[in-house]
């Protein structure tokens, strides 16, 4: 054998994913990621993702587990946890004794949440205090539009849902930011004291009340409109969950149209991808179980999260459903023999700011959806590192199904670090492996990922759902 065939026979590099694809395939991620941007204008909070989940479920013949007494193979149900969390379930033709395959992902994003108390006046101006939730760089978070969207509960125990600022003809809402003229003790500041978290208030009105009995008159105006608009009164506050999050929908960047620009890629990438991947499952072998879990951008934590007993719950009911009872023993067992994809969005090499990363273990745009056989900070601090044996398997998988990937580390090895579900999926004595789509601009108001590894990583999770 020559040297340069021998080469390309013994070396590794992960490819562009266009090098290697036909008009057609090139179609066909394009318009998977048609419907990705539909469910991500449908879908900018965790209440609004499962709502979205559930209508593409019940459409795709999937039943309320709560609602069946007994589970058969090729049977789809779901199970929804505090309308933060849904389960989606098709039942295999193999014994569940055998394990199931789970691809778990997250629908909370970054974002700012209303404080209990938020609305004040100052300056003639009213305002909405804000808590931030997740970790933002707080200053990509001023002067640019955004929407509110939430639940009020009324003292009548009445629901109101918000969602204003998405239309054209809505108003936005902002933070402002200082003019340069007058910022320079502020951009003096390091980038993450620039802006304080106090000051991320949300501009509501200006519009006084013409009444000179009243103190606060902006406010009470923006009051009078709450209440004469949703018979919301400031108590409801108190008790509801608002979220600002950036207004408009979904677009596609660059002149090619080859990336989808867009609030919350993470981590709605890959649990729409998930969803897509379970809705067109069948005749599988394995028990197909998706997971889209709330809380990851602040430790997993709550019964929303994918630390709650929700999982383990959900996986008893089904596992006596399918089965008769189930025991600890049992649900042990089991869990021993099931396999996870972790579908968690990963960083891409950005042009910019090459010298974070560590180019030979890093994801790089269009190359396919990306690997990372641990996660963690430092020496591995806080990793899930998935075995050898299981990575293996899952190499093999994409391998004869075309799924185009790559391996990836989350930058440098000490340049910072993050985590994802996987640690607490693999507490359970699951094999667990992160693999999702690495995106740019992570966090960030508008983040960017590529149709062609979208498209890839719906085809992971189908390929995982379905393999033989
Ligand atoms: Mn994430
Ligand atoms: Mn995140």
């Amino acid at each position: 054998m020559e040297n340069k065939e021998l080469l390309k026979k013994i070396s590794y590099k992960s490819s562009n994913i266009y090098e290697k694809s036909s008009d057609k395939e090139i179609k066909e991620m394009f318009e998977f990621c048609e419907g990705y941007k539909t469910f991500l204008d449908a879908s900018k909070t965790e209440r609004e993702c499962v709502e979205t989940a559930t209508k593409m479920a019940k459409n795709a013949g999937f039943r309320d587990m709560d609602g069946v007494d007994t589970l058969n193979p090729g049977d789809k149900v779901y199970k929804i946890n505090r309308d933060k969390n849904i389960f989606l379930l098709v039942v295999g033709t193999e014994d569940i004794k055998n394990g199931f395959h789970l691809v778990g992902s997250h629908i909370d994003s970054p974002r700012l949440d209303l404080k209990p108390n938020p609305l004040f006046e100052a300056e003639e101006i009213a305002l909405l205090k804000t808590h931030y939730y997740g970790g933002i760089k707080k200053y990509q978070w001023t002067t640019i539009p955004f929407a509110m969207h939430g639940v009020v509960y009324l003292q009548s125990g009445k629901k109101v849902t918000l969602n204003i600022g998405e239309n054209i003809g809505d108003p936005i809402f902002c933070v402002t930011d200082l003019l340069p003229h007058l910022a320079d003790e502020q951009v003096k500041k390091p980038a993450h004291k620039a802006i304080d978290g106090e000051k991320l208030n949300v501009f509501v009105g200006t519009i006084p009340v013409n009444d000179d009995d009243i103190k606060d008159k902006v406010k009470f105006n923006i009051l009078k409109y709450l209440y004469e608009t949703y018979e919301i009164i400031e108590e409801d506050f108190l008790s509801a969950e608002i979220e600002i999050v950036p207004a408009g929908p979904a677009r596609d960047a660059g002149f090619d149209r080859s990336v989808v620009a867009a609030y919350g890629h993470d981590d709605r990438v890959c649990a729409y991808s998930a969803l897509d991947a379970i809705l067109h499952t069948e005749n599988n072998k394995k028990t197909a179980v998706c997971m889209l879990v709330d809380k990851e951008e602040t430790g997993s934590s709550g019964n929303t999260g994918f630390q709650s007993r929700f999982f383990e719950f959900a996986m008893t009911q089904m596992i006596a459903k399918l089965s008769g009872s189930c025991d600890i023993l049992k649900l042990n067992e089991i869990f021993a023999r099931s396999q996870c994809l972790s579908g968690d969005v990963s960083a891409a090499v950005d042009p910019n700011y090459t010298d974070v990363f560590e180019k030979a273990n890093s994801a790089f745009l269009n190359h396919g959806v990306a690997v990372n056989k641990y996660t963690g900070a430092r020496g591995k601090s806080g990793t899930s590192d998935a075995n050898s044996e299981f990575l293996q398997e899952i190499r093999k998988l994409f391998h004869d199904n075309d799924v185009a990937w790559q391996i990836c580390e989350l930058g440098k090895v000490d340049g910072g670090g993050g985590g994802t579900i996987a640690q607490y999926v693999a507490n359970h004595n699951i094999d667990t492996l992160d693999c999702g789509t690495a995106i740019l601009s992570m966090h960030a108001p508008m983040e960017l990922a590529s149709k062609a590894d979208i498209f890839m990583t719906y085809k992971a999770y189908h390929s995982f759902f379905n393999m033989k």
